[in-house]
């Protein structure tokens, strides 16, 4: 049996390549976009209410990780990659059907478009429903992981004095907190656990139109060293 779903809408992102992406909503403030809703949800009754929201559930599709073939078990990287889990235990982009669900930041609605902050959503990723959070229901103060029991442990993010001022030049012709993004997705270490960096090798991700690039000076410290023009 199957069915078929069609998006609501799409969200246009900070975050144009996966790499960098945080692997939680919330894990990053400064990562924002907007989802732009797709007729007939574009019209105002469809978001009548949501102005009294502070934080919807966004359920989407992992669309530049879809597969034909499911996985039963997957590796996920915050186990360092070398240890495989049932699917269904974990958050891992690689599941049957492809859905990603996350919980971010209502800024502003207007009809047609919600802009979000606290993402960790691809550009371009479709939105199959958007669920307002219910924190008396939502919000379970006796619930564990022990496999996902805390946030991942931070990195020290440094800048380069050329690049922390590309970054400012760049926020402002934005007007985004552009700094504070670069800040908060690198210092969630988005290199895979099992590399060991070498202070030699630069990293980069785009971020809005901006390319970012920098390297690990010791594997416990990153170094922003370019901020320039995609
Ligand atoms: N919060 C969601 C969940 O639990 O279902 C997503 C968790 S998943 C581990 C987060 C990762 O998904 C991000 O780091 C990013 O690399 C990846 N991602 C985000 N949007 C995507 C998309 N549209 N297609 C494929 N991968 C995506």
């Amino acid at each position: 049996m199957s069915y078929s779903v069609s998006p609501i809408g799409f969200v246009r992102s900070c975050f144009k390549e996966k790499f960098a992406i945080p692997r939680q909503p919330q894990l990053a403030p400064a990562a924002r976009g907007v989802l732009e809703l797709v007729p007939p949800f574009d019209q105002a009754e469809a978001i009548e209410g949501l102005e009294q929201v502070s934080h919807v559930w966004l359920l989407f599709l992992f669309h530049q990780a879809l597969e034909d073939k499911p996985r039963l078990k997957v590796r996920p990287p915050r186990l360092g990659g070398n240890q495989s889990l049932g699917v269904f235990a974990t958050r891992s982009t690689h599941r049957p059907n492809g859905i990603g669900q996350s919980v971010v930041k209502l800024e502003r609605v207007e009809p047609g478009k919600l802009w979000l902050s606290g993402i960790d959503l691809l550009d371009g990723t479709p939105v199959l429903d958007i669920k307002p959070y219910v924190p008396y229901a939502d919000r379970l103060d006796t619930a564990f992981n022990r496999i996902a029991d805390a946030a991942p442990q931070l990195i020290a993010v440094e800048w380069a004095d050329a690049a922390l001022a590309q970054a400012r030049a760049q926020a402002l012709r934005l007007g985004e907190p552009l700094v504070e993004l670069i800040e908060q997705c690198l210092a969630q270490d988005p290199r895979p656990a099992y590399q060991l960096p070498d202070p030699s090798r630069r990293y980069g991700t785009r971020l809005w139109d901006v390319e970012v690039r920098w390297h690990y000076p010791e594997p416990t410290r990153i170094c922003v060293v370019e901020v320039l023009d995609a």
